[in-house]
């Protein structure tokens, strides 16, 4: 997906700032003196106390998730243990991806064949595959302004379409107004189920976002909050959607290794009637996220100092309406969205080359044809039915958007918002 260091190369270490490295003078003429230097795809290094602990586990040859000794639980349980508490909830499964997660809570909580399932029209590619791959039918719900999802289109949509699940996404990090939505969904007795994917450690009124649906999904891939590479954490209180979803990972008949699950006794119901759809994470993963879990409450703080720099960089330019947050919502800023409000659709290309030129990677949901992670809802072909909607297309043929490594220190920020100003300022003309 995005640009992979050459081949035999060391991984750079830049979580140090290099401001020297950010900025330089182009050519002669003067007329780019500027161009930003850093890439916005560089993670981190994993804390060497992630590396020593995969090293350990690399040594012992126990990978596999129930391959432990006596008396050991082994990481990947040691992290479901460590997750659910976290979240303050009782269940926690670690799974392949956030994607697979969400396909099998779908499963869990009853979803079959050619069943509604509402769901964001601003979501990312893998929320509508999982309902399709748990044989839903993606029902799509409109976005305000804000970027999260209209709650009174909602109300519409579940009437129209009788569904009985949503998956709602917090796309991006904008959380919707959950006091609102969690009443709506008690009313029409619709299962939530909560795409964390951009809001690990991010509140909604002091509260965890993942502890308001009945099943919560988060993905520890190299985007998001915790990196992995790959990996999903599947959190809920509901002790037979649990159940399920443990056996859907593929738990074999292991399910009693798994210690922030219900019982093992409780299990004799489904055991053998729920399929195994091979999904389980293995100890290498969850060694490595298990040494960043302490660190992440720290690390949300740093991406919203970034953030701030951005928003207000952003918000005082001519022609660019930076995203208004409620004061409840505590997000995470591992990514900033703005909207450009005089530019023309046909001209915004224009704009992400002259940011691009500038060394600045802007990402726009408005392109006809999807690009990285910026596909639109109408891309989604296998999607036949979509009910008309207007505002979220309004909204996002405007709609920009860039990512916040935590490789970038603040003064970065600050030379990125110069360099969009100049680059809209340069297309004006
Ligand atoms: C990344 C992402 C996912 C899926 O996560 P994977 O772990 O890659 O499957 C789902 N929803 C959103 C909004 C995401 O950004």
């Amino acid at each position: 997906m995005d640009a992979a260091r050459p081949r035999g190369t060391k991984m750079i270490r830049a979580s140090k700032p290099n401001t020297a490295a950010s900025v330089a003078s182009d050519d002669e003429g003067g007329r780019r003196a500027r161009r930003f230097r850093k890439p916005f795809t560089q993670q981190e290094p994993l804390p060497e106390a992630a590396v020593a602990r995969a090293v350990e586990v690399m040594r012992s040859g126990r990978l596999h998730r129930y391959n432990t000794l006596p008396g050991q639980p082994g990481e990947a349980a040691e992290l479901e243990q460590a997750f659910a508490q976290y979240m303050q909830l009782p269940y926690c499964l670690a799974c392949t991806s956030c994607g697979y997660a969400l396909h099998i809570a779908l499963r869990s909580a009853g979803v079959s064949a050619g069943d509604p399932v509402l769901c964001n029209a601003y979501t990312l590619s893998p929320v509508p595959g999982a309902i399709d791959n748990a044989g839903g039918k993606p029902v799509f719900v409109e976005t305000c302004e804000d970027c999260t999802v209209d709650v009174a289109d909602l109300r519409r949509a579940a009437l129209e379409s009788q569904a009985r699940y949503f998956v709602l996404s917090h796309m991006r990090g904008h959380i919707a107004d959950m006091d609102a939505i969690v009443a709506l969904c008690r009313e029409l007795g619709i299962v939530l189920i909560e795409d964390c994917a951009h809001t690990m450690g991010a509140r909604w009124r002091g509260r965890l976002s993942g502890s308001f649906g009945d099943i919560a999904c988060f993905s520890t891939q190299t985007y998001k909050h915790m990196n992995s590479g790959e990996g999903g954490l599947l959190v809920c209180a509901d002790p037979a959607y649990m159940r399920r979803a443990v056996l859907y990972s593929g738990s074999y008949m292991f399910y009693d290794r798994h210690p922030q699950a219900p019982p093992p006794e409780t299990f004799v119901q489904d055991r053998l009637t729920v399929p195994n759809y091979s999904g389980r994470m293995d100890n290498l993963r969850a060694a490595v996220l298990l040494a960043q879990l302490p660190l992440l409450d720290a690390n949300c703080r740093r991406w919203n100092a970034l953030y701030q720099v951005l928003e207000s960089g952003l918000a005082r330019i001519p022609g660019i309406a930076v995203i208004e947050r409620p004061a409840h919502e505590a997000f995470v800023g591992s990514s900033i969205q703005f909207r450009l409000t005089e530019c023309p659709g046909a001209k915004i290309p224009e704009f992400v080359r002259a940011c691009a030129e500038r060394g600045v990677v802007v990402k726009w949901f408005g392109a006809e044809q999807p690009e990285g992670y910026t596909s639109r809802y109408d891309s989604w072909r296998y999607v036949t039915s979509c009910r008309p909607l207007p505002r979220t297309t309004a909204l996002l043929a405007g709609l920009c958007d860039i990512r916040i490594p935590l490789t970038f220190d603040t003064s970065d920020c600050e030379l990125i918002t110069e360099l969009i100003g100049e680059a809209l300022g340069s297309i004006a003309g």
